[in-house]
């Protein structure tokens, strides 16, 4: 078991953005979790600039359970942001014993949250709770979302474990750890599985959202998975290089055929569909190249900027109200 003091508490981050509708039934659940815990716990609801009255809600929840803290961003940053946001004012928060990270649609069932810490307490520095079946999501989503695991796992040197989203728990030193990555271009799967330490997994079935709409789309989700691959890999890059290498040898070998053709038999061979298609062919092939190293590039340019991740424009409780952004 983890060295811990009798004060030290669990905290709860709950990225939240428009979701005025789910909260009072998140909050229910969430506090009759915690209230049989062993443990003091916290909540901190993370707004990433909600339009609705999220952040009004949020701090009347303030009101009535000391428990509950907040920070409120200037704008809306992305759910992984305003997790690395959240993750940071509790790493730099007092007693922190451990972490757990929880959407606030009730996805993730907050009932899970003390066998993650049964299996915290067994020794791991994390726990990741992966889903066993996904209800109410289309087959078409389930489809993509296997897909683009298996393609992560074959890219990326650092496992990303499949069907598990966020919601997990974090040790005080995993949090540490967490909170010295600071890129900007943040995928949190990967940056979670790229600190290593114990890891344990929990199963669960999750829920169809209680209300609300998801606020993924596919061009959203595509771009998601651009960012996962090429945060975690360079192997695009590399492939860009084998496909060159490939074409060139391909182009050398009909050459050489060509070259053999009008010396051994002498025939001049009328050429406009091949040359067509080889032109096009290379020319498709060069703009996906330029396109791959651009993605890199382009990450590149983002983080030598050295922005801040994300500004807070207001808090609750007793988090830090400054970012702790060391850069
Ligand atoms: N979320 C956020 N910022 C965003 C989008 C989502 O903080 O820009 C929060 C959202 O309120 C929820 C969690 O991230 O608590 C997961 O979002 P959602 O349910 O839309 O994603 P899905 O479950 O469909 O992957
Ligand atoms: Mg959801």
């Amino acid at each position: 078991m983890p060295e811990q003091h009798r004060t030290d508490a669990l905290w709860v981050v709950v990225p939240m953005y428009n979701e005025v509708e789910v909260l009072p039934e998140f909050q229910a659940r969430l506090t009759r979790v915690l209230d049989a815990l062993d443990l003091p716990a916290r909540v901190l609801y993370v707004d990433d600039g909600s339009r609705d009255a999220s952040w009004a809600l949020a701090q009347a929840l303030a009101q009535r359970d000391p428990r509950v803290h907040g920070l409120k961003l200037s704008r809306n940053f992305g759910k992984e942001t305003a997790l690395t946001a959240g993750l940071d004012a509790v790493a730099c928060a007092e007693n922190v014993a451990a972490c757990v990270v929880i959407d606030a649609d009730l996805q993730d069932p907050p009932e899970v949250i003390p066998e993650l810490i049964a299996r915290w307490r067994e020794g791991a520095d994390m726990v990741y709770a992966t889903r066993r079946r996904r209800l109410g999501e289309s087959g078409i989503k389930r489809l993509t979302a296997a897909l683009f695991y298996r393609l992560m796992r074959r890219l990326s040197a650092t496992a990303v474990p499949q069907d598990t989203g966020d919601f997990r728990l974090l040790s005080a030193r995993a949090l540490r750890a967490l909170a010295g990555l600071r890129e900007r271009q943040r995928f949190m799967k990967g940056l979670f599985a790229w600190i290593g330490y114990p890891q344990a997994q929990v199963l669960y079935d999750r829920a169809p959202r209680a209300a609300g709409t998801s606020k993924w789309n596919y061009g959203r989700l595509w771009r998601f998975a651009v960012e996962g691959i090429t945060s975690f890999s360079t192997m695009p890059l590399r492939l860009a290089t084998w496909v060159g290498v490939l074409t060139s040898v391909l182009a050398f070998a009909y050459g050489a055929w060509i070259v053999l053709k009008v010396f051994v038999w002498g025939i001049s061979v009328p050429g406009y569909a091949s040359l067509i298609v080889a032109i096009l062919f290379l020319g498709g092939m060069q703009l996906l190249a330029l396109g791959i190293i651009g993605e890199y590039v382009g990450r590149t340019y983002l983080e030598v900027k050295q922005r801040p991740l994300y500004l807070i424009e207001d808090s609750l409780g007793t988090v830090a109200p400054q970012p702790v952004d060391t850069a």
